[in-house]
């Protein structure tokens, strides 16, 4: 069977908790293991950290947006913004680039996506925002049957 949810809201670093653990509880009906949670708690807050410092740099208006679609055992995160845009994913995906070495960002979020993640995908236009699609397939789940 297939669940989802869809979540939206303000552009403020404190709601980055907010999405993760509400993204935790709902992925836990499949039974994660402790690293599954841990990673997926880990690459939401990557990503809509990205969303609100560089989508939106820290403009509280902007909106964030999150869906998290359940099919059997894979979980399939997406995290948008219609913030600047990326110029060019493929050097944003290096691992230790960044374009804001001012605010001591390690240029390492995507690739921990990538190592946590079974699936990246980047999609930006800019000043139109971007979007990060985020592949994950469970080991030990319970499928989802009922
Ligand atoms: P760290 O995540 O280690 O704190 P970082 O955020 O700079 O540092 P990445 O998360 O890998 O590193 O992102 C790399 C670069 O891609 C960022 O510096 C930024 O230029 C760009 N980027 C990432 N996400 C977005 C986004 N949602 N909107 C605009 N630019 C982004
Ligand atoms: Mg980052």
């Amino acid at each position: 069977m297939r669940n989802e949810m869809h979540l939206q809201f303000s552009a403020l670093s404190q709601n980055e908790s907010f999405a993760r653990v509400t993204v935790a509880a709902f992925v836990a009906q499949l039974d994660p293991t402790l690293d599954e949670l841990t990673e997926i708690k880990t690459v939401v807050s990557e990503a809509v950290t990205n969303a609100i410092i560089h989508g939106y740099e820290n403009d509280p208006s902007g909106v964030v947006y999150i869906s998290v679609i359940i099919e059997g055992h894979t979980v399939h995160l997406t995290i948008r913004d219609h913030g600047k845009g990326i110029e060019n994913v493929e050097e944003a995906r290096q691992p230790l680039f960044t374009t804001k070495p001012e605010l001591e960002r390690s240029g390492m979020g995507f690739t921990i996506m990538e190592n946590f993640m079974d699936e990246v995908n980047i999609y930006s236009r800019v000043n139109e925002g971007t979007t990060v699609e985020l592949i994950k397939h469970l080991t030990k789940s319970k499928a989802l049957c009922n």
